[in-house]
């Protein structure tokens, strides 16, 4: 029988410590969280070489008193907790009482503190769990902690750390996170001797939005403020134009501290459903503020997965809270035709419309919640863009007619040639006729945008940019030779290094897009070749935003195509408002009608109206 050994305390601390460091973010955050405990107010972050070799947290709070040091990086201590009883209300951020003793045992630690009625601060190294100083020692009132070289004593866990850019862009989240959940805080983040960010502390959520997440986002947010079953949801959601092709815009608060949850992530997102691009993730902060006894916290050890009591009721707020806010943020028409209830007589208030919204908004998110399958719930934050499924039932080529195999290839070829001989940037593929002839009547066009037809007993409306838009992106997936036109001066571009790493590592998914996009090294690359409906385009921004488009990592290749047909599609769909010849709207409207699957463009909204005889002739009258 082998011996049982008791583990030396050292040993027994690593272990530990596993548990609370795996890199150098969650040191931050550890340490961020006791300085935010201490009541600070500016909090300092510095960090070199990704956090590796140096980390500083100084911070302008309680302090420590020369006494507590020592017990403060033993395991178990903390100032937090004193009983059983306390578990129940986690009103602090740390309360395991492991963080130092964890930090302390796989790193060299240092510590300078002072609490504000005492002369003198104390100073204080600990390496490897072994106290090397405990001196007095002058210092301002606060408390800072430099942790260097993580994991020194560890090298198997040194080797799964990455490279010091993600480690630091891993920091850098951690900080933007704290800091968002925070405005009443001034943070200041230093990585490598530049200060990449700098927080006011004024309070205002807005401030730190602007200074977290640029001045173009922020300008693209509408208010949330929305109160449900005791369920306050309040924040900043984005308008549905400002979607991205990631989820790195979104942050849920509950009750102050940041969470992760799948059901508030679905909610939001359900909100947008058709009227943000398939593929495309909003960006929010939003605050929920629930009864505590609503959640459990203390589900995961890292503390940032939560789980409800009454899921159901949050997902209803929420949702309830972003299509609210959708609905009567400026992103939306102030009058909803519906195909149902279109009554061009009846005009709502606005309180009436922004009520029947809410109501609306209520229905629908009981209905959907009830159909989400109970795995997409737990799982969504890391799943693949939603709209795939949709996408898949629009696979079916439709650009020439109703299915693919009714010849559609064949007949393709003349007109790629043709495009490619004379390359224009009104080609729209449009002045063709369609193969099979239906009988649809060219009414007009309003405000420029809209087609009017007839075809039967029904009039239809038809948005000629979303209707163009489904087309090209329809043939785009359809297509196995894209068409392409060479430039006549290759164009470089340069890029940030995310959008240089995705067009690199796409270059086969670009070239079925139609773009023949070379490497050519620190940044940039050459643009060869372009769609042909896309030669009039500024290269430039055309390249970055497809990058854009397709620089998920996260998100699976067929939604990251899908993303970069979509964005393709839409710079080549004809404008809204721009001038269409008669033959191009008609050919465009039978293509519509022809297709059962041109009911939506790939962002969702909807391509065309029906009005019927029937629902005219009861508004004339006519009819009973
Ligand atoms: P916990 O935060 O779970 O209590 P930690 O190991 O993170 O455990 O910290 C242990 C104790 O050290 C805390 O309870 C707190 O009393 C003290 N402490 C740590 N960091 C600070 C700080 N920045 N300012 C004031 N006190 C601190
Ligand atoms: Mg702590």
């Amino acid at each position: 029988m082998p011996k049982i050994n008791v583990l030396p305390r050292e040993i027994a601390e690593l272990i530990a410590a596993g548990e609370v460091v795996e890199r150098p973010a969650s040191v931050i955050k550890e340490m961020l969280e006791n300085a935010i405990d201490a009541k600070a107010d500016k909090i300092t972050v510095e960090i070199q070489r990704g956090g590796i070799t140096y980390m500083r947290v100084t911070d302008n709070g309680c302090g420590i008193s020369h006494d507590d040091v020592p017990l403060a990086f033993l395991r178990h201590a903390t100032s937090k907790i004193k009983d059983g009883v306390d578990l129940d209300c986690i009103a602090t951020l740390g309360f395991r009482g492991e963080a130092l003793a964890a930090v302390s045992s796989v790193a060299r630690v240092e510590m300078l503190t002072k609490t504000a009625d005492s002369e003198f601060g104390t100073h204080y190294i600990i390496e490897g769990g072994k106290q090397l100083l405990y001196d007095e020692a002058g210092c301002p009132d606060g408390t800072t902690v430099i942790v260097r070289d993580i994991f020194y004593n560890t090298p198997a866990r040194m080797k799964f750390l990455k490279k010091d850019v993600s480690e630091a862009n891993a920091v850098s989240s951690v900080v933007d996170r704290i800091a968002l959940s925070h405005p009443e805080i001034s943070f200041k983040f230093i990585r490598d001797g530049k200060q990449l960010l700098s927080t006011s502390g004024d309070g205002e959520l807005k401030s730190v939005v602007y200074s977290v997440l640029g001045r173009d986002f922020s300008q693209s947010l509408i208010s949330v403020s929305y109160e449900f079953e005791h369920i306050s949801v309040e924040g900043l959601t984005c308008k549905p134009v400002a979607c991205r092709p990631t989820r790195n815009n979104q942050f849920v608060f509950l009750n102050g501290r940041l969470v992760r949850s799948g059901t508030v992530t679905a909610a939001a997102e359900q909100a947008y459903k058709n009227s943000a691009m398939i593929g495309k993730f909003p960006g929010f902060v939003l605050n929920i503020t629930v009864p505590f006894d609503a959640v459990d916290v203390n589900v995961h050890p890292a503390k940032t997965e939560v789980r409800f009591s009454d899921e159901h009721r949050i997902f209803s707020a929420v949702y309830g809270a972003v299509k609210n806010a959708l609905n009567t943020g400026d992103s939306r028409p102030a009058v909803s035709i519906s195909k149902h209830t279109f009554n061009p007589f009846e005009r709502m208030t606005t309180e009436q419309f922004r009520q029947q919204n809410i109501d609306e908004a209520v229905t629908a998110a009981e209905r959907i919640y009830k159909q989400l399958p109970e795995i997409k719930k737990e799982s969504f934050i890391n799943k693949a863009p939603q709209g795939e499924m949709r996408l898949n039932d629009f696979e079916k080529p439709v650009f020439y007619g109703k299915t693919a195999d009714d010849g559609a290839h064949t007949q393709e070829e003349p007109k790629r040639a043709a495009a490619t001989a004379e390359p224009q940037k009104e080609d729209t593929g449009l002045k063709n006729t369609v193969s099979e002839e239906i009988p649809v009547t060219l009414i007009g066009e309003a405000f420029g945008t809209y087609i009017i037809v007839q075809k039967e007993n029904s009039i239809f409306l038809i948005d000629k940019h979303a209707a163009h838009e489904r087309i090209l992106f329809n043939k785009l997936k359809a297509e196995h030779t894209p068409q392409s036109q060479a430039m006549l001066t290759p164009v470089r571009v340069t890029l940030e290094k995310r959008e240089y790493d995705a067009v690199i590592n796409n270059t086969d998914m670009l070239l079925k897009a139609g773009f023949e996009v070379e490497d050519f090294g620190n940044g940039s690359v050459i643009v060869r070749a372009v769609p042909p409906t896309l030669t009039g385009e500024n290269i430039q921004l055309l390249i970055e935003e497809i990058a854009g488009s397709i620089s998920d990592t996260s998100s699976v290749n067929i939604a990251r195509e899908d993303n970069l047909f979509h964005t393709v599609a839409c710079k080549a769909a004809i404008k809204a408002g721009s001038d269409t010849g008669d033959l191009e709207m008609l050919n465009l409207a039978k293509r519509v009608l022809s297709s059962d699957d041109i009911m939506y463009c790939p962002h969702g909204r909807p391509v065309a109206f029906e009005i019927k005889r029937r629902e005219l002739e009861k508004q004339f009258g006519r009819i009973q």
